[in-house]
């Protein structure tokens, strides 16, 4: 595995035209602005891969990346809550989503990312539940930790937990603080994605 040497390598609008379930991955998801692209372009070392997936006509696409070797993926979900993007359009992409999350062998976790200052929104608790329902393991980013004083951060992080530990959701989900300007948390996050990816 290795982070810096992520190449992208395919888009897929439905399950079907996913690649081959050989080998494992992990799936970034957020809001819009979560601060996805750059979590995903620190992570890599690469401030263009990202950017690949903000490419118009591809915003709705699962976009699939290598790291280092086809066999290990990082793959970006399209950001939610476009205002733009009419109601029936995100009910279909909505069952593309929970049709891969399903039914892809080869997704070890998820990497769901949430603005440090407004976590747990509707989608992320859709995500949450859905990974509940079906035992896939979560790893939340609390993103743009550099935008709170420390006690803050740390205030949302432990609230995050709480929150999990009154869902019973602890088992599943770990969550970290993250910031993609300064490299908050970037070594933890590879250290998760190492454990999913090469158990
Ligand atoms: P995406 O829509 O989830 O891919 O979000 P982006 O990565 O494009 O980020 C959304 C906005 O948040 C941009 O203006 C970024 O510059 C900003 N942002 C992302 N990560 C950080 C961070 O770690 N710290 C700060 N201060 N801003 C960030």
């Amino acid at each position: 595995i290795n982070f810096r040497r992520a190449e992208y390598l395919i888009s897929a609008q439905t399950f079907a035209q996913c690649p081959s379930e050989e080998g494992a991955e992990v799936a970034f998801a957020g809001r819009s602005n979560a601060g996805k692209s750059s979590a995903i372009n620190r992570l890599t070392d690469n401030g263009k891969l990202a950017r690949t997936s903000k490419t118009p006509g591809r915003t709705q696409l699962l976009n699939f990346f290598s790291l280092g070797t086809a066999t290990l993926r990082l793959v970006d979900l399209p950001g939610y809550g476009y205002a733009k993007v009419p109601l029936a359009k995100k009910n279909e992409w909505q069952r593309h989503l929970s049709e891969y999350l399903q039914k892809r062998k080869s997704l070890m976790g998820l990497v769901l990312l949430m603005d440090i200052r407004h976590p747990l929104r509707d989608f992320d608790m859709m995500m949450l539940s859905w990974a509940a329902e079906m035992g896939m393991p979560v790893h939340i980013l609390l993103t743009k930790s550099d935008k709170l004083k420390r006690g803050a951060a740390k205030t949302s992080l432990l609230e995050v937990r709480k929150y999990l530990t009154t869902e019973n959701l602890t088992d599943l989900v770990s969550v970290q603080l993250f910031s993609a300007s300064n490299g908050d948390g970037v070594s933890e996050l590879e250290g998760v994605m190492r454990d999913w990816l090469l158990p």
